[in-house]
């Protein structure tokens, strides 16, 4: 079969290439319908139209007059489909959509996906109170006005309104507006260009995007299944918070809501494998991160594995292979993700199902020409914000403007990305021992993030953090930072282009922070660096 340009008047395009296995009148040819005649497994005769499926139950004859419900048609075929409508597939969907591209996209659950209502949002609106807080009281006048604890269950109705009370009628307008149509099942690539969504078969004339995200993994411990562990679905929308809980894992979701549950009043003991926290970022990040968990009253056990659970009488209890018992009212499993690429199909197209979409720079998967795959699916950065990067990159390379990204520091392993901590974690490209272990000939510099003027007015003894700087020698530029501190979420940026953009350092010097800023601690890093001077006289490190 000879895919056509969807141009009107090809009606006679058609009937050449497919002969007396197309019965359609002009009339009825709208758009892109392309009809062969063939016999589906009950024997029942199906005309199958790259638009949609008309099922008859005599064979057409020549010319004849083939009905179609015009609206179906134009539902069923589309130029692109999207699978999967959490923020990387939003964001293609929509950009595909505003460029004018027919455009329709698949979601088995809410438009906005795990990031809007059980995942990046939740999580900070039940973090940033207990933020604000810790704030208020290092500032004395202000300390003096707030004198109780959190309102945890005005907390918790806030985080709903954040959520939107897990309904996304406020998301489909963004999609509607830009003519982006909404399937609403749960959806399966069925072989090339062809994804199978609830009763509908829907043919993508372009290109078929994978947007289907990642959910909890859950680990084979022993009983662990049976006793129904909360994940991050549970604990970001619990309508009450268990007096006990216990959290299985380290990682960002386990510090994250270690710390949320602490300070709206749960007794939280946090078990993790490793010898330390948050175990791809720098080891002072880790250290400040666990010192304020146990100051905040959470029980951190390092270097522990649980060996088993079980759950009675309203109880479950985590077996430890070192110490514990531990008991408590829910068990939250945060040890990581699996992609969801096990039953959407991979196999028909010749991929393998479970693993990770593996995509080139224009985030084709290999060896496609019509396959692409964003977001968590691919495996590369399990983060929202580059899920929206690789959307936009997918939808421009879809609409044909192939400019050959260059994949930079800032993404992979390397992306920019922040731990909503108290001290905050923001980092972005390399740690100071990925750097090395990838051969880079770099070093380090330090210094304390409350080391300026501008920290005083954040509590400057009790806001404390550090920044660092991983510096390539060889080539003069920045690979990589860490900054931790309270509310230093909003410093990243400046991280991020120095590191993207390969900023000269001595061009940095030039880049004056304005006074009194926190952003200052630039100034104490170059100097450290000893690119203090660079107009003349001689550096001072
Ligand atoms: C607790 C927690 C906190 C987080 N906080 C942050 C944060 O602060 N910042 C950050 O950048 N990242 C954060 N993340 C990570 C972030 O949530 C994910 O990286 C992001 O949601 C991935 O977006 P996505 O579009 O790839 O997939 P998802 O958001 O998972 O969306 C995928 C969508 O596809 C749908 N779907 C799946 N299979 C099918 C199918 N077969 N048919 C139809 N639809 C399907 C799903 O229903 C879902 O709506 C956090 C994660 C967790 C767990």
């Amino acid at each position: 079969m000879r895919v056509l340009p969807s141009e009107a008047g090809k009606s006679d395009l058609l009937k050449q290439s497919l002969g007396n296995a197309l019965a359609v009148s002009p009339k009825s040819i709208t758009g892109f319908h392309i009809l062969k005649r063939s016999i589906d497994a009950r024997g029942k005769t199906v005309y199958i139209n790259l638009s949609c499926l008309a099922f008859v139950d005599e064979p057409f004859h020549d010319r004849e007059l083939l009905k179609f419900e015009f609206k179906d048609v134009s539902r069923a075929s589309q130029e692109v489909l999207v699978i999967g409508a959490g923020p990387a597939g939003e964001v293609c969907a929509g950009r595909l959509g505003e460029s004018g591209l027919e455009v329709a996209v698949v979601e088995s659950h809410l438009i906005g996906g795990e990031c809007s209502y059980y995942a990046c949002m939740p999580s900070k609106a039940l973090l940033r109170p207990g933020e604000l807080l810790t704030e208020v009281r290092r500032i004395p006048g202000v300390a003096e006005a707030v004198t109780g604890d959190l309102d945890s269950g005005a907390v918790l109705r806030r985080r709903d309104e954040i959520i939107h009370n897990l309904d996304d009628s406020v998301q489909v307008p963004w999609l509607e507006q830009r003519k982006v149509a909404i399937y609403r099942s749960r959806a399966r690539l069925d072989g090339e260009r062809r994804v199978v969504a609830g009763d509908d078969t829907l043919i993508a004339r372009k290109a078929v995007v994978v947007a289907t995200g990642s959910s909890p993994l859950i680990p084979p411990i022993d009983g662990l299944r049976e006793a129904n562990p909360w994940t991050n679905r549970e604990i970001t929308t619990a309508k009450e918070l268990p007096a006990r809980l216990a959290i299985l894992g380290g990682g960002v979701v386990g510090v994250e809501m270690a710390q949320a549950s602490v300070t709206l009043g749960s007794q939280v003991t946090l078990v993790e494998r490793g010898d330390r926290l948050i175990a791809r970022e720098e080891p002072f990040a880790a250290a400040d991160v666990e010192q304020s968990l146990r100051e905040k009253g959470v029980d951190v056990m390092l270097g522990t594995s649980a060996t088993a659970v079980r759950a009675e009488g309203g109880e479950v209890t985590l077996e430890l292979d070192k110490g514990g018992p531990v008991h408590a009212d829910e068990l939250v499993v945060a040890i990581g993700r699996k992609l969801n690429s096990d039953d959407i199909g991979l196999d028909t197209v010749g991929l393998e199902p479970g693993n990770p979409i593996e995509v080139d720079d224009a985030m084709r998967a290999t060896g496609s020409d019509w396959l692409y795959a964003i977001g968590d699916v691919n495996g590369r950065a399990l983060l929202t914000h580059m899920g929206k990067y690789q959307a936009r990159i997918a939808a421009d390379v879809i609409l044909g403007y192939d400019s050959g990204c260059v994949p930079s520091n800032a993404t992979g392993a390397r992306s920019p990305r922040v731990i909503f901590t108290d001290p905050q974690v923001a980092a972005v490209g390399y740690t100071l021992d990925a750097a090395q272990q990838d051969g880079l000939n770099v070093r380090a510099v330090d210094v304390p993030t409350q080391g300026n003027a501008g920290a005083s007015f954040y509590g400057r003894d009790d806001a404390r953090g550090t920044a660092r700087l991983v510096v390539d020698d060889d080539r003069g530029v920045i690979v990589g930072a860490t900054i931790t501190g309270p509310e230093i979420s909003e410093f990243l940026q400046a991280a991020t282009i120095a590191v993207v953009g390969e900023v000269p350092l001595d061009t940095l010097f030039h880049a004056v922070p304005a006074f009194p800023t926190r952003s200052e601690v630039w100034l104490y890093l170059l100097e450290a660096l000893g690119i203090a001077v660079p107009c003349g006289g001689p550096p001072r490190a």
